[in-house]
């Protein structure tokens, strides 16, 4: 359960290559909990071990679309973690430029992955990485969505409005972070999709230099100010329909 006292969950955060993560000392602000995704599944162990003892930290299991190249042989590791982890991220493809040249090996590890994920009925939520490869990502996720029991969430989406429509009928949600927000193919997106579907991330410590707990929570609170304007809804409204949005996503995946 969502701790009464949390007022934004990052859905999307390297909590793990934040200053200090290793640390005793390592904190969120008060009322902020995030997803914590990581790029290899060799993060596993560490992200578990600093969630157990930080409050509002929910660890992901993951293995980047970018590091697939360079660092293959890690996702063999991720079966050995995956079994009960309700958490997955982040995970998916990159077809941009610098990585295209790797999209085959990056669809055998994604596919293996939702494959390993699709063994064991449990909920899942899925934090997904899918630049300039959303078309492919589609044909992936309707191969599992009948027998699937998880959420994908789409990280920094910039697929187009049709692409965005076949995500939600397979259940898709948006996390939406304060880059986003300042570009037109993110308030067209805002625009298009349910407010329902709408959730926060930051995506720190890769879209900012000051990484502070407070500049975090100052962060969300822009992209969710930056809502508010665009829905052209009252910020304290907006705010607590995104953090029902957050409760509602989270439910079957926080014990
Ligand atoms: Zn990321």
């Amino acid at each position: 359960m969502l701790s009464s006292r949390i007022n934004y969950v990052d859905f999307h955060c390297h909590c793990d290559l934040l200053p200090g993560f290793a640390s005793e000392t390592f904190q969120l602000n008060e009322d902020v909990a995030a997803v914590a995704v990581t790029t290899t599944p060799l993060a596993w162990s560490k992200n578990v071990e600093v969630s157990k003892r930080t409050v509002g930290i929910y660890p992901a299991l993951g293995m980047h679309p970018q590091l697939v190249g360079s660092r293959y042989d890690d996702h063999f590791s991720f079966s050995q973690f995956v079994n009960g982890t309700p958490i997955i991220g982040e995970i998916g493809l990159d077809g941009s430029q610098a990585y295209k040249q790797t999209l085959d090996m990056q669809e055998a590890v994604f596919s293996h992955i939702l494959e390993l994920c699709s063994e064991e009925k449990i909920e899942r939520l899925m934090s997904i990485h899918s630049l300039k490869s959303e078309a492919r990502l589609i044909k992936h996720f309707q191969k599992y969505v009948s027998s699937a029991r998880y959420t994908p969430v789409f990280h920094w989406f910039t697929g187009s409005a049709t692409q965005a429509s076949k995500l939600l009928d397979m259940g898709a949600k948006f996390s939406i972070n304060h880059k986003m927000v300042k570009t037109k193919g993110g308030q067209d997106l805002l625009l298009y999709i349910p407010k329902e579907s709408v959730l926060i991330e930051t995506d720190m410590p890769f879209t900012s230099k000051n990484l502070s707990p407070e500049h975090h929570r100052s962060l969300l609170k822009e992209t969710v100010r930056k809502l508010s304007t665009t829905w052209d809804m009252p910020e304290e409204e907006c705010s607590a329909l995104v953090l029902r949005n957050s409760r509602e996503t989270l439910i079957g995946v926080l014990s």
